[in-house]
């Protein structure tokens, strides 16, 4: 299994979120499961594939080129694929996944995990996301989906998308659980 790890480009002021990605990377190891994520070796990016890489994990890189002198690629790495552009690599990291995970991060995070949830709701994919809810870092955007379930904007089987857990070992667990959407065609992306 292959899990895809969005996450922030920076480090956050709180000790608690490093703590947490490297907890993230070592688990996720311990558990057998490869990490794919940005490629980079700055902020908790390069803390989950550090500490994953150091328990003995696998640990696949995706980044562009022009962000490579950016993010720097980690050097280290078990795969790195070196793509065009931002849409290739969040295609090729969703394509090489078994499900998503976000940790804090910024605005790139955000989008990232934000295009996953849209790629399962639209069928083009069906991979579970998650939200590792550490320090309630979350709560305001868990607080907002279900805002857009009580509004009728999101269908409450779609809301079932994502998962949320404040612990590693929790919100592994619930991503390993495949969903259970039912009657939804898968569609190619060249469908969409
Ligand atoms: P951030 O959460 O803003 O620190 O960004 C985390 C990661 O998301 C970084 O590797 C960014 O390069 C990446 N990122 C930012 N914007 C996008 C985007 N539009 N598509 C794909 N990745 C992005």
């Amino acid at each position: 299994m292959r899990i895809c790890v969005f996450c922030g480009a920076n480090n956050g002021h709180d000790e608690l979120y490093v703590r947490t990605a490297r907890a993230l990377g070592e688990t996720l190891s311990r558990r057998k499961i490869d990490v794919v994520y940005g490629g980079g070796r700055i902020g908790l990016m390069g803390q989950v594939a550090d500490a994953a890489l150091a328990a003995g994990g696998r640990v696949i890189g995706v980044i562009p080129q022009r962000l490579d002198e950016r993010e720097i690629a980690h050097a280290g790495l078990t795969e790195l694929h070196v793509v065009e552009s931002m849409h290739e690599r969040k295609a090729l990291m969703a394509h090489l996944s078994d499900a998503f995970l976000a940790l804090p991060g910024g605005f790139g995070t955000l989008e990232e995990f934000c295009e996953a949830v849209t790629w399962t709701q639209l069928g083009i994919h069906d991979k579970p996301c998650g939200l590792l809810n550490v320090g309630g870092y979350f709560d305001p955007l868990i607080e907002m989906f279900d805002r857009c379930v009580a509004t009728g904007f999101v269908a409450p089987v779609t809301r079932e998308i994502v998962r949320a857990a404040s612990e590693v070992d929790a919100i592994v667990d619930a991503l390993i659980a495949p969903l259970a959407v039912p009657g939804r065609p898968l569609l190619s992306e060249e469908q969409i």
